[in-house]
């Protein structure tokens, strides 16, 4: 690790790393790993213990990077949320231990635990009841999320037991590794961008301004603290265990240990990074705590972390191998991704012998090339990633996309704006196989039993080649599969039977119509009603739904109106699909059952409207604040009630925040 030698390197340096904090908290996208973001923090730790007058305010190293998010009411926590101060050798856990003892002048138990990688939260209980939840932010003030945090169905929205009257639980929000893996299917068959981690994607889910959104996201919580000076009881260690009984989700007991020195720590470390890859949720290293907590106040804190706790953290697992191919997968909109074929190697649990190497410009900046000796580093995801290369084969060529799509030799097109390289022949097989992989799969039509593998089968022997034909199938067809037996037959059948009574909600997402996700989807179905309205629509009148864009109105009249798409749609009706209609509009919306207090002038719509608009997806509207109201909406210059909806910890919406949840 390169040293900083100047005043002006060291503020290049935090000017760069105040750049990746944006990346990574506000924008949940980082450009470099966790471990190069510590290393390049140790660098500036260094030139400031060096040089402690020139240290900057600024510096991340004094604070919490995460700004606040638009669109949410900022708030308080009672007790700071502080980071940690991280350390990746035995070396730097001894170091810890021996400052912790300097200060104490004794020696304490520690309790250690796991780092769960996700997003950090406080609770406020007041009498037990969930009143707030609220991001660590900058450490001080943070975003009310209470709302998106209601709909985790691990958070209990009142406690047992003998808790305190008014405290903070602080947890870290998360994802685990099933939920993660089923979004980013989602997401890459809504063409989105997929998360590159668990952490990421929970972090980007707390900050979503729509609830029903953030719930379809299966978040999970694990509590560990409560504010400091409020626990009832002084060891870290028993606080899991109290916490369980107050009704609040914590780890396993086994992964909650007290050690008495090093050794004992370094043993948990061990234990937990043998059944890491067992977990079914990420941790990125432990945490190490002073286990009495009336020592926590007295050791205080340096900067943006405690003294009484450090984080040792895990270097990602990596593995090196050989890449043996490159190939190109056709995607179903057209989109060539280049995969690596890698010698099969082991790494975190499963052995793996494919990378995606994302696009033709990510092959390039890498400079990957068949032959090579690459590292490979497992995110979170099942597909690793080639983080860089080791070695070159000697006589290796630069890698180039196929002139040809591998599917169909169509000649590919790049457009100068995008980055993706595509088959532009809509009749290409390897298009269309994607495309009837997709109408199959979970998040479309979910029919069981025909995964990737039987699609595949299935197109190879001739027995379909576009979705229609899959309500065609018999059973002598099926038995034409090599390996299907009668079982499996009949399995597969009555999976597509299942499938013909589809929400018509579901049946919009399976047409695969370019920009169309769930939440387009569910507006298209509530506002349409039905498959006839839906295709008879005009543009305009697709424009004219809340929430549905100019470009994606026009991307789905186009794609309603294409030849080719009507007739493979008239053949699911024909062959026996038959969309459920939607049977009450704004069924299961967040407002449903909600009760909303209306206070000071709103931008854009009058009282009246704004009462309609509630009731009409199943709020009610009250005039004054009370514990039964759900969400205050607070125009310029609010009144009281909006005082009254802050003391009693009330969700507070923007005109902007309410529109969102329309
Ligand atoms: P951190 O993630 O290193 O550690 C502190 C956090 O750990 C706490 O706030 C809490 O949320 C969490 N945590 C999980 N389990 C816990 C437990 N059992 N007890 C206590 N806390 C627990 O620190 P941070 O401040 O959230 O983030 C800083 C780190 O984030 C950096 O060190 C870096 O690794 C990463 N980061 C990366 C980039 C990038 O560009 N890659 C940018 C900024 C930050």
């Amino acid at each position: 690790m390169s040293k900083i030698h100047t005043y002006e390197e060291y503020l290049k340096l935090i000017g760069e790393m105040i750049e990746h904090d944006r990346l990574y908290y506000d924008k949940a996208a980082p450009k470099i790993s966790d471990y190069e973001y510590d290393q390049l923090l140790k660098k500036l730790q260094s030139y400031e213990k060096e040089h402690p007058s020139q240290m900057h305010p600024e510096s991340p190293t004094q604070r919490i990077g995460e700004a606040p998010t638009q669109g949410f009411v900022q708030k308080e926590h009672m007790v700071p949320m502080r980071s940690l101060a991280n350390t990746y050798s035995e070396k730097e856990i001894a170091d810890f231990v021996q400052r912790v003892y300097k200060l104490l002048e004794k020696m304490p138990l520690f309790s250690c635990e796991l780092k769960i990688d996700g997003a950090a939260i406080s609770l406020r209980y007041v009498q037990g009841k969930l009143v707030s939840a609220v991001t660590r932010g900058n450490g001080r003030v943070g975003d009310d999320v209470t709302a998106n945090i209601k709909t985790i169905r691990d958070v209990p929205l009142e406690l047992k037991g003998d808790f305190p009257e008014d405290f903070e639980v602080r947890g870290e929000v998360f994802l685990s590794l099933a939920s993660f893996r089923a979004l980013n299917r989602q997401r890459e068959g809504e063409g989105l961008e997929v998360f590159a981690n668990p952490r990421n994607a929970a972090a980007g889910s707390l900050k979503l301004l729509d609830p029903k959104e953030v719930a379809k996201r299966k978040l999970n919580l694990f509590c560990y603290a409560v504010g400091e000076g409020q626990a009832p009881i002084r060891s870290q260690y028993q606080l899991h265990s109290l916490l369980k009984t107050w009704g609040l989700p914590v780890v396993e007991s086994q992964y909650v240990f007290l050690a008495e020195d090093v050794q004992g720590i370094m043993a948990f470390a061990e234990k937990v990074v043998h059944d890491r890859s067992f977990l079914s949720f990420e941790i990125d290293g432990i945490v190490v705590k002073v286990d009495d907590l009336s020592l926590h106040e007295l050791l205080g804190s340096t900067g943006k972390v405690p003294r009484y706790a450090v984080a040792y953290k895990f270097a990602p697992e990596q593995a090196i191998t050989q890449i043996q191919d490159i190939i190109v997968q056709v995607g179903r909109s057209g989109v060539l991704t280049p995969v690596a074929e890698l010698e099969p190697v082991f790494l975190a649990g499963s052995t793996i012998s494919r990378a995606t190497l994302h696009n033709q410009e990510e092959v390039a900046r890498k400079d990957i090339r068949i032959g090579d000796t690459v590292v490979i580093e497992k995110g979170g995801d099942v597909i690793p990633k080639v983080v860089k290369v080791e070695k070159h084969e000697r006589d290796s060529k630069p890698w180039h996309m196929p002139k040809l799509c591998p599917s169909c030799k169509t000649e590919v097109v790049h457009h100068e704006k995008e980055v993706a390289v595509r088959c532009p022949n809509i009749h290409c097989m390897g298009q269309k196989l994607r495309k009837i992989i997709y109408f199959a799969s979970k998040q479309a039509m979910d029919i069981e039993h025909m995964g990737e593998k039987v699609v595949e089968l299935l197109v190879e022997k001739g027995l379909i080649s576009r979705v229609s034909d899959i309500y065609r199938l018999t059973e002598d067809d099926l038995s034409l599969l090599e390996g299907f037996k009668e079982k499996s037959i009949h399995n597969l059948l009555q999976s597509i039977e299942e499938s013909r009574k589809i929400p018509f909600s579901r049946f919009i997402m399976a047409l695969g119509i370019p920009l169309v996700g769930t939440e387009t989807a569910d507006l298209l179905a509530e506002e349409s009603g039905d498959l006839q309205t839906l295709c008879s629509m005009s543009e305009d009148s697709l424009k004219a739904i809340h929430g549905i864009g100019e470009k994606t109105a026009k991307t789905i009249y186009e794609f309603l109106h294409d030849p080719e798409q009507q007739e493979e749609i008239r053949l699911l009706i024909e062959n026996g699909v038959q969309p459920q209609r939607m049977q009450q509009k704004m069924q299961g919306h967040p407002f449903l059952n909600k009760v909303f207090v209306l206070t000071g002038a709103l931008k854009k719509y009058s009282r009246d409207e704004v009462s309609s608009l509630i009731k009409k997806r199943g709020g009610k509207v009250s005039g004054s604040v009370s514990s039964k109201t759900d969400y205050v909406l607070a125009g310029e210059d609010p009144g009281s009630k909006y005082d009254k909806a802050k003391e009693l910890g009330i969700l507070i919406l923007s005109e902007e925040q309410f529109e969102k949840m329309l």
